[in-house]
């Protein structure tokens, strides 16, 4: 262990549900900093409670405005901040990013203790190709925005992650169903917790189980590559389709030759009839 820590901001991961999933260095950086940034003090402060560290908070969020930042840049000059949010890796589709860019572009040391995050479990649990992957984020919640979403990233050659929320799942299975057809889905639920869950199928399987056992919890929703289909199972049309939504048929018949191996100049004539 250190014995002091250097001045500078540490991004310490935290886990996801199981409290056993807390790294040792972990524990030892939160002993020390002088600050825990954190998104809510309640929540941090129930993880803190069960390490018996007794560490000074301050709420750092995603409405955290310019001056909250200043100040906490202010503080790391001198002095080893934390920054941690409610579960899991900070800045995953958590708050941090203009935090960590303010202090770089201001000199300061920065440093991350590593942990679990929910994209990178569910990827390993999945059975889904993991050569590639795409980390997405939460897909927008309104329709239009979300079917643009799947059919841009439909093309690409890699599984793709969502964050999603249990009363979505359905909406989003849907979703994927219209304009990514063919393609295997994965719902990883409520990971590291009691009732765990890793499911596999086409969207509409997935979408009767759900309608007869409506989801709770946490959700990362995974999208099987194109290639991850036998090529006789591979539906070119709708892969087409959702390429041309972006792109004119040259690039479409470009994107989907490289994520499906097929020959570009059979899909521009058929991205050419599709138009
Ligand atoms: N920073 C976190 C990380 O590293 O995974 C993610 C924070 S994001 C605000 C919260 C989302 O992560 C949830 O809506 C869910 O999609 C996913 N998530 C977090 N914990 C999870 C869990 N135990 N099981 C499944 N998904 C989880």
């Amino acid at each position: 262990m250190d014995e002091h820590l250097s001045p500078g901001l540490y991004l310490v991961a935290t886990p996801l549900g199981n409290l056993g999933d807390i790294t040792r260095r972990a524990v030892e950086i939160l002993q020390q900093v002088s600050i825990v940034a954190c998104e809510d003090t309640r929540v941090t402060g129930r993880l803190l409670h069960h390490l018996g560290i007794d560490a000074r908070m301050v709420r750092y969020d995603d409405h955290a405005s310019p001056a909250d930042r200043d100040r906490l840049l202010e503080t790391m000059r001198g002095a080893p901040v934390a920054l941690v949010s409610d579960a899991g890796t900070p800045l995953v589709s958590d708050p941090g990013y203009r935090l960590v860019r303010a202090a770089r572009e201001a000199g300061i040391y920065v440093t991350g203790i590593p942990g679990p995050s929910a994209a990178v479990l569910a990827l390993t649990l999945s059975g889904l190709p993991n050569d590639r992957f795409l980390f997405a984020g939460f897909l927008p919640v309104k329709a239009k925005a979300r079917g643009d979403v799947l059919a841009e990233l439909g093309g690409v050659p890699a599984t793709l992650i969502f964050y999603e929320t249990a009363p979505r799942l359905l909406a989003a299975l849907a979703a994927i169903a219209e304009v990514l057809p063919g393609r295997d889905v994965v719902v990883a639920r409520e990971l590291t917790k009691k009732f765990e869950e890793c499911r596999k199928g086409p969207p509409a399987d997935l979408i009767a189980h759900y309608e007869a056992h409506p989801p709770k919890g946490e959700i990362v929703l995974l999208v099987a590559p194109p290639s991850d289909q036998p090529s006789a199972e591979v539906d070119v049309d709708a892969l087409l389709r959702a390429a041309l939504a972006e792109a004119k048929p040259s690039q479409a018949a470009a994107s989907v030759a490289k994520a499906t191996g097929l020959e570009r100049k059979t899909l521009y004539a058929r991205a050419l009839d599709l138009k």
